[in-house]
């Protein structure tokens, strides 16, 4: 126990599993905690103190599932190993602390997501800008990233860390929600002592070659802070390839409704399904590697805005396409491929199993088969972007894959130990022992052969039996030729046997012999896979480039299925799709059931508003506008017949209605909040999109405030806009507002039926058949014949108001009628041509007038 208490001291914030035999123990309140959070059974143990101890206890074969669990649930769980032989240590076991696992910070495979990266992230802040470095300990990766207020919740929505590493008062930030936050003091994040820290880490003299500049000052003491974590939860070594530099200008940011909303990685309607169900990512993975499924995701998250990094891409996918052949052939062998990544960055860590060695080897053997497939493709000389990027960087690892090849067995084991690991002929000692081992045939017969020759008996056997070992029998006739140094152990029907001290040695020998080759094939074991492990830096290199190919090929396998066409990019400010379709709903429905629809936003007629009745498709026409603009710099083909795409510096999506009552704000609220986050973002080259905003109030309030923000759109910011609403009101905008179309989603009436036709059609739609939706979701027939009434009584009364008020503001007859017939009143009176008596009257109608209209009110 004070072993136990020593070591727990330095872990107060980790849940201690304290490996005794073959168990985990846990104690006092982590034994509370675990029992609580995972069923086990509480205990108590005496160890002559005076108070029991509460103890819980998981077995080791059981446990990377235990601590699955408890990390899942944001719990940190430090492993503590026996470090020392049992049998050979004096007194008490030595223990220590080899690793701790955090939500953000794993390796093992149960703990891991294959499609997605797992990030811990620090964040630095200072002069308002914000510094980020986020790691994936199991594939090795670290960035960095220097990004403004605007800039960091896109950031932490793109890479959705499972834990943040924070000075005291950290950014509030809605990536941050479900994460572990891990404190740390201010000092970590001190930039000379990163620059220091890093510089070690990565073998350097200055950052300077790493591209690191001055202006990345604030990232680099989040990547001080986060190296410095990472080496206190792993002990044992930290494996981080060199720093990837994010420019953030580079990026496309996309804020965490925009991801959500477009349902570009998770839906909308999540949990139902599998978790890409209804995603744009469920219908562009086609990668046959988790590393290509991860990339796909960092992809399609991190759109570029360069257009010549688009064009890079878009080149390759065009080359991938035109060669369906050579293609299939690489996706082929790609599908041999293991996760290259992670296996590269176990090796390096001493932590790969003699199957992942092995697996790592045989991923690395079909790399020639991809270079070949892919020089094919690259062989005329045009060119083909990233493709010729990544043929001209190529590095086939024969010699690391053949060094595997040749040290393993074909058939890898789990563990060194009871099946062999090392292949025959590796080694000679190995060999010998094994020899040595497998009943030493040759040896018997070496030693027979010997003694025969020294004893001159013809006769003379070397024989086994579980009993006495190896023995030298020799008939009765011989026993009189027998040397002084046999030593009787056995007298049988028709002879003895014996024993020599030679024959003992290899009785010896052969009985340690199994030790020793296990002793023996885990020296060589360790030693391959620490020459492996030394060449990280390349097998991570090849595992990015074969990742880049696994997504480039299966973005052009779903351009040819699907009928995708490469989108025209330029720098211009227009936006046009011919024929687009929305790649996900178009999925969901029988070929060529979708109705395509053209949609063009220039800079003089650069705001839709979209009218239409529920479920005429007013939502999918939006999203695909959006889909389409985001595939398009992602560097994907897209559903259209063509487009033309002008790159965008941001992309938002606003849907109204989506409620966020788990975060305890009105959805209201929520909405306003993010169009407050838009109108102050968004510049004359953004993409806005707006679904039904100012609808969690009432109408009046509703329609004016869509009113105001499009005219803000329109007129200050001047970003292409697409406005979605179900306020067929808004459509007046068009009079007032140059550069405004109304487009409806057209519907036709069969006597009082509809069917939706999904057409885009220009002009504005002029009613919302709402209660026509409601018949045909069902509502009871009274309800609609009584809706109706209501309905006509309503409109003539609206048309009764504004009819009498048109005079006054012809176009803006929908708040005539709301404007206050009191307050037009009290601006016509001329107060110095009244008398005394005249105001007082005056007052008493205003009054009586007033106290009416709350009445009626
Ligand atoms: P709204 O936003 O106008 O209420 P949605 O965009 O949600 O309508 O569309 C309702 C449904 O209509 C979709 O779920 C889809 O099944 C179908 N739909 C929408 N657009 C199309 C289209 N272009 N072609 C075929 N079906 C469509």
């Amino acid at each position: 126990m004070q072993q136990y208490r020593e070591i727990k001291s330095r872990h107060q914030d980790a849940i201690l599993f304290f490996r005794m035999g073959e168990f985990y123990e846990m104690f006092y309140d982590d034994a509370e905690t675990a029992s609580r959070t995972l069923g086990l059974t509480l205990t108590t143990r005496n160890n002559g103190g005076a108070a029991d101890v509460p103890l819980a206890g998981v077995p080791v074969k059981a446990a990377t599932e235990y601590v699955r669990r408890l990390v899942q649930q944001g719990f940190r769980v430090a492993i503590c190993e026996q470090v020392e032989d049992q049998r050979l240590a004096k007194g008490i076991v030595r223990r220590e602390v080899i690793e701790t696992v955090t939500p953000g910070v794993a390796i093992a495979d149960d703990l891991l997501e294959g499609a997605r990266n797992n990030y811990v992230c620090a964040i630095a802040s200072a002069d308002g800008r914000y510094g980020v470095a986020a790691a994936d300990v199991s594939t090795g990766e670290l960035r960095l990233a220097a990004v403004d207020d605007d800039g960091l919740e896109p950031l932490l929505a793109r890479l959705t860390p499972r834990e943040f590493l924070v000075a005291a008062a950290p950014p509030r930030c809605s990536a941050m929600e479900g994460a572990l936050l891990t404190e740390r003091e201010a000092w970590e994040f001190d930039v000379e002592l990163a620059r220091d820290e890093l510089a070690r880490h990565f073998g350097v003299l200055t950052l300077d070659g790493l591209g690191i500049g001055p202006d990345d000052t604030t990232a680099l003491g989040a990547a001080g802070a986060l190296l410095r974590y990472l080496k206190e939860l792993q002990p044992g070594g930290v494996s981080l390839s060199r720093p990837i530099v994010e420019r953030v200008d580079g990026v496309l940011p996309l804020d965490e409704m925009t991801r959500r909303n477009l349902e570009l990685v998770e839906s909308l309607r999540s949990s139902q399904g599998s978790e890409n169900a209804g995603t744009l990512i469920g219908v562009l993975d086609r990668t046959t590697t988790p590393m290509g499924a991860r990339l796909l995701r960092q992809w399609l998250l991190a759109p570029l805005t360069s257009k010549s990094a688009i064009e890079a891409r878009l080149d390759a996918v065009d080359a991938m396409a035109a060669a369906p052949i050579a293609r299939e052939a690489v996706r082929g062998v790609l599908a041999g491929v293991r996760d290259l990544e992670r296996l590269a960055t176990k090796a390096a860590l001493g932590r790969s199993t003699p199957r992942e060695l092995s697996a790592l080897g045989t991923s690395l053997g079909c790399l020639p088969s991809v270079r070949h497939g892919l020089t094919e493709m690259v062989e005329d000389g045009a060119t083909r972007g990233v493709l010729t990027d990544i043929v001209g960087a190529w590095d086939d690892c024969t010699d690391v894959a053949a060094d595997i090849a040749r040290t393993l067995v074909d058939d890898a084991p789990i563990a060194v130990g009871d099946q062999a690991t090392i292949a025959a002929g590796v080694d000679a000692e190995l060999d010998d022992l094994r020899a040595l081992r497998d009943g030493g045939r040759d040896s018997i017969a070496r030693i027979q052969a010997e003694e025969r020759e020294r004893t001159g008996i013809q006769s003379l056997k070397v024989g086994f039996n579980r009993v006495f070992g190896y023995y030298i029998e020799v008939t009765k006739s011989n026993l009189h030729l027998i040397p002084p140094d046999y030593q009787r152990r056995q007298t049988i029907t028709n002879g003895e046997r014996f024993v020599t001290p030679t024959l003992q040695a290899h009785e010896e020998r052969v009985l340690t012999a199994s030790e020793r080759i296990e002793q023996r094939e885990r020296e060589l074991f360790d030693a391959l896979r620490a020459r492996v492990g030394s060449q990280v830096a390349r097998l991570h290199a090849v595992a990015r480039a074969l990742s880049a190919v696994d997504v480039l090929a299966a973005l052009a396998e779903v351009a040819m299925r699907e009928g995708y066409v490469r989108p025209r990019i330029t720098t211009d400010y227009a936006l046009r799709v011919t024929a687009g379709r929305h790649p996900v709903v178009e999925r969901m429905m029988p070929r060529d059931k979708f109705v395509p629809n053209d949609v063009e936003l220039t800079d003089d007629a650069r705001v839709i508003v979209l009218t239409g009745p529920n479920m005429a498709g007013k939502s999918t026409i939006l999203r695909q506008v959006g889909l389409i603009a985001l595939m398009a710099h992602v560097g994907s083909f897209v559903p259209a017949a063509a487009a033309e795409i002008g790159i965008l510096d941001r992309l938002f999506t606003r849907v109204g209605a989506s409620d966020n009552l788990a975060r305890g704000q009105s959805t209201f609220m929520v909405e306003m909040a993010e169009t407050s986050a838009i109108l102050n973002t968004a510049t004359a080259r953004s993409l806005v999109l707006l679904d039904e905003i100012g609808r969690g109030t009432s109408t009046y309030d509703g329609v004016s405030i869509a009113w105001a923000v499009t005219e803000y759109l329109h007129n200050k910011t001047g970003c292409k806009t697409v406005f979605a609403t179900h306020y067929h009101e808004l459509t007046q905008l068009a009079d007032e507002l140059v550069a405004l179309r109304n487009y409806n989603v057209a519907v036709r009436e069969v006597g009082d039926r509809i069917l939706f036709a999904h057409r885009l059609e220009p002009g504005g739609a002029d009613r919302s058949y709402g209660i026509e939706v409601g018949r045909l979701a069902g509502l009871p027939d009274v309800v609609l014949v009584r809706a109706r009434e209501l309905l006509r009584l309503l409109e003539n009364e609206q048309l009764a108001r504004s009819t009498a008020r048109a005079s006054d503001s012809p176009q803006l007859g929908l708040f005539v009628a709301s404007s206050d017939p009191l307050v037009d009143r009290l601006a016509k009176i001329d107060v110095n041509a009244l008398t005394p008596l005249q105001a007082l009257t005056l007052l008493e109608e205003l009054s009586r007038g007033a106290r009416d209209r709350a009445v009626a009110d």
